[in-house]
């Protein structure tokens, strides 16, 4: 008798796609062995904006509860012009956004959102995580794929039905899918968290920020803040044209980039970029959706490996839960043909992302705009009722994962 094609599946990556994915395949009933190429899941990174269509997921792998003490439902996104400091438009949040969109929106810091998933993950008896060991290769075999796995410079192997690589944005598994390559946007997002009692807090408690996402908007930058760890600080961050840089989440860069940025804002914004040591910097890289995301063979890349977005829809932490989610499903929903099942997911991922994409890039045109273009941005956005403003992201934070078996 032949034996039985494996149910493992095997993840490459411990980020938030690797992580999604593991309890979404393991409440589905896949046996999920993740392997993390870190020694330890640190504390690094800031702040991430997470839509009600990423909490909803959360909320149904049950790892929303575990993230609310920390997470914080801000009432509003703000936009206000950085030199005058004037509102420009709103969008409500808090409640009306629960009861419009049916999930919460809120702040976080990535590590508590990472360590919420982490801790569910712990307590998931079908899910083995394994630290300080890399993805290296896959090649196939009659009944799956086999994966080689370095761990302290030795080689093991182990077996399964697919690999999810979400090996993130500098993605090296990506080669196996794809000859994509993550490119430098030119765009650096600079960042630094605050304690909210402290004096860089206070001073935009002073011009209004409180339990608000604001995006302070310029002609070649955004400065955007909003409150995370229960409201003790708050996460800032500008975005300017920058250099090119090592590939990582938190390097330095010459400070006067930041600084003659943000010079024709108002002076407490200025204030701000003049704490130079407290920035760091991270270059955007993005990949060009385009690519595959999939083989027939069982590989699939998700999350930033697919797909690296810039930041201008808040949408890279989203877009990777939802990815977990949907692989999970499409999978249980074709246990005749694993190929059918990667190919029908990514193409129905690839109009959902593509769509993502483009407004992240109309986000970015009228946001960094000067000029008529402002004008005109400006205009509407004070003509335009908050409401209306909502409804025009119906689609994005509605976003309900297609009807899949659970
Ligand atoms: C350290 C860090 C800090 C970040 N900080 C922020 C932030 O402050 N704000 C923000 O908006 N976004 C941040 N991001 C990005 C954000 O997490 C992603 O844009 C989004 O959540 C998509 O996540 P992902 O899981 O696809 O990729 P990532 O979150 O990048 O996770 C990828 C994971 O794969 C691991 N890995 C890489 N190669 C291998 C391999 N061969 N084998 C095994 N494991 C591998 C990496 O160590 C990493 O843990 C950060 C990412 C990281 C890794």
């Amino acid at each position: 008798m032949a034996e039985a094609r494996s149910r493992q599946i095997i993840i490459a990556g411990a980020g938030i796609a690797g992580l999604t994915a593991a309890l979404a395949f393991a409440v589905r009933g896949y046996p999920v062995r993740v392997f993390e190429r870190a020694q330890r899941l640190d504390e690094v990174g800031a702040g991430l904006q997470l839509s009600p269509n990423a909490t909803r997921i959360l909320d149904r792998l049950g790892v929303l509860p575990g993230l609310r003490h920390t997470a914080v439902r801000p009432d509003a996104v703000v936009m206000r012009d950085a030199s005058s400091l004037a509102e420009l438009g709103r969008v409500p949040l808090g409640a009306a956004a629960e009861w419009r969109w049916k999930a919460p929106y809120l702040t976080c810091h990535r590590a508590d959102l990472q360590g919420a998933l982490l801790a569910h993950v712990a307590r998931e008896p079908g899910i083995q995580l394994a630290t300080g060991a890399t993805v290296r290769d896959v090649s196939p075999h009659p009944l799956g794929l086999t994966v080689s796995i370095e761990t302290a410079g030795r080689i093991s192997q182990t077996s399964g039905t697919m690999l999810v690589a979400a090996d993130g944005v500098w993605s090296d598994l990506r080669r196996l899918v794809s000859d994509a390559k993550s490119r430098f946007s030119g765009q650096v997002a600079w960042r630094r968290t605050v304690r909210a009692e402290s004096v860089a807090g206070r001073s935009l408690a002073q011009i209004g920020v409180g339990g608000a996402v604001t995006a302070f908007l310029a002609p070649g930058l955004h400065l955007i803040t909003y409150p995370v760890r229960a409201g003790s600080a708050l996460n800032i961050v500008a975005i300017t044209t920058g250099k090119a840089m090592d590939q990582t989440w938190s390097g330095a860069m010459d400070g006067k980039i930041l600084r003659q940025a943000m010079k024709n804002a108002a002076p407490t914004l200025q204030g701000l970029a003049q704490d130079d040591g407290e920035w760091t910097a991270w270059p955007i890289h993005t990949v060009a959706p385009d690519a595959r995301w999939t083989t027939p063979g069982g590989v699939a890349l998700i999350g930033d490996a697919a797909h690296a977005m810039t930041p201008y829809a808040a949408q890279g932490a989203a877009m990777a839960i939802e990815d977990g989610e949907t692989l999970a499903g499409h999978v249980l929903s074709r246990p005749d043909s694993l190929a059918a099942a990667l190919a029908a997911w990514e193409k129905e991922r690839r109009q959902r992302i593509d769509r993502v994409a483009r407004r992240g890039s109309l986000n970015r045109f009228t946001w960094h705009a000067a000029g008529p273009v402002a004008a005109a941005r400006n205009f509407i956005l004070r003509v335009r009722k908050p409401e209306r403003l909502a409804t025009g992201l119906d689609w994005l934070y509605g976003w309900t994962p297609p009807a899949l078996k659970l």
